[in-house]
């Protein structure tokens, strides 16, 4: 490691050379990204292979990067440069990459970034040793537009990558989705197989371990405690209690280790074979406790004294999403090592 980044700052330092400014630049060719990164006294400037410029302040690289700081500590490669003048560190990152990279560091940076952009921000936050940016963009990563909404697509590209917290985050992401090649539809372009692979692993493994908790007239995950310590347990004994009550036709369930016997009337039957379907397809919490999934339940025909049972099924439900999120937590194993990549690089090329 010592070695590699040895060798990067001998690049980096052999690489270094003068600017005028943003106004007077030393590459005809490069073109300046402009704000946030375009202060005149800025120390300075990064340039990304495709040819753009960032001015950026020497104290902020040397606070996030022990690797800049010990490169900044350094002398500078022409000594004659003059006080107006500017050093030129060229990056092998390209604009898009940098500009993120910097946005966790920079005021008023633009805090929209692409995927491609974020991908490429978390790789060159490692390769330059900078920790608490490549943490942030750990915790941020899950919880972005992007991910939320294209999870497949950043599953791929984070997996790829290697970036195991990343390919993670985004695979929990991806459960409340379908899997089918029809839910993914034109973002398939943007996959590549084994990656895809895992990810259907992993969902099929959530898929297994959470549509068995409704998988047929057992419930072993209730306990059938008559504890009113935790309010769910209150009103589980209450729908239990009142259900057999009436002349309504039951479905015979049993809970808990003891295999308690619980008759139940037509409308939670519903919503517990509605739940297990939906696991199937979307191993998600939150699915399966979703208004339009639940509040139909109350409209389905039974009696009054089957209709009050129903008072039980909101704590029902969120015993049930609970239980959800935590068999997810328990199937890890699929992700825990992404592998190399693949002799010829293929896995690289999703983004
Ligand atoms: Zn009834």
């Amino acid at each position: 490691m010592l070695f590699a980044l040895g060798i990067l700052l001998y690049k980096m330092a052999s690489t270094t050379r003068s600017s005028e400014g943003p106004n007077e630049q030393s590459s005809p060719l490069s073109t300046p990204f402009g704000p946030p990164f375009d202060d005149a006294d800025a120390e300075i400037i990064l340039r990304s292979s495709d040819l753009v410029d960032f001015y950026i302040y020497r104290a902020m690289l040397s606070k996030t990067s022990p690797l800049f700081k010990t490169m900044f500590s350094l002398p500078q490669p022409d000594a004659s440069v003059s006080e107006k003048q500017r050093p030129v560190i060229d990056l092998t990152e390209d604009g898009e990459t940098i500009a993120a990279l910097l946005s966790f560091i920079y005021p008023l940076a633009p805090e929209s970034i692409s995927l491609r952009g974020m991908i490429g921000a978390r790789v060159a936050a490692e390769k330059y040793d900078m920790a608490v940016i490549f943490q942030h963009l750990d915790e941020r990563f899950g919880v972005s537009k992007i991910v939320q909404d294209s999870p497949v697509e950043a599953f791929c590209a984070a997996y790829s990558h290697k970036l195991g917290e990343a390919a993670r985050a985004a695979a929990r992401a991806s459960l409340k989705y379908g899997m089918s090649l029809d839910d993914i539809g034109d973002k398939l372009q943007y996959t590549n197989g084994p990656a895809l692979f895992q990810l259907w692993k992993y969902h099929r493994a959530c898929s297994a371990a959470t549509a068995k908790l409704v998988s047929d007239k057992h419930l072993a995950w209730i306990t059938d405690s008559d504890s009113d310590t935790e309010p769910h347990r209150t009103l589980w004994s209450f729908a239990r209690s009142t259900c057999t009550t009436c002349s309504c036709w039951k479905y015979h369930y049993t809970v808990g280790p003891s295999r308690t016997r619980w008759d139940v009337a037509a409308p939670w039957h519903t919503y517990i074979t509605q739940a297990h379907a939906i696991l199937l397809e979307r191993p998600y919490g939150k699915a399966v406790a979703h208004r339009s999934v639940v509040g139909p339940i109350f409209n389905l025909e039974a009696c009054h004294i089957c209709r009050n049972t129903l008072a039980g099924l909101p704590a029902f439900v969120d015993l049930l999403r609970k239980e959800v999120e935590t068999r997810v937590s328990e199937v890890r194993h699929f992700l825990a090592h992404p592998p190399d990549t693949s002799p010829d690089g293929s896995y690289r090329r999703s983004i």
